[in-house]
């Protein structure tokens, strides 16, 4: 597993949520395996999907990244999860 961005996706895109988010993209599909069926690809999907980011070649599973500009600090949203349910 690589756990470095590659900068150079981000070179032409202006605005740092567009950077983070192709990089963060870019690597969660080269690096990260599916937790429902364990397919080691997931793909990325078009940009203009409101809620889905990446889906899984092999189950079809829908995923959306989260990024934050600042201080992650200890807090979990909805971290209590029978609250959430
Ligand atoms: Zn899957």
């Amino acid at each position: 597993m690589n756990f470095s961005f590659d900068a150079s996706l981000a070179e032409n895109y202006k605005s740092n949520s567009q950077k983070i988010r192709v990089m963060s993209e870019t690597w969660v599909s080269k690096n990260i395996f599916c937790p429902v069926c364990g397919n080691p690809h997931i793909s990325n999907l078009d940009n203009n999907m409101p809620v889905a980011d990446l889906q899984c070649d092999n189950c079809g599973e829908i995923y959306e990244l989260k990024s934050k500009q600042g201080k992650i600090g200890n807090k979990i949203n909805d971290g209590a999860y029978a609250t959430m349910l």
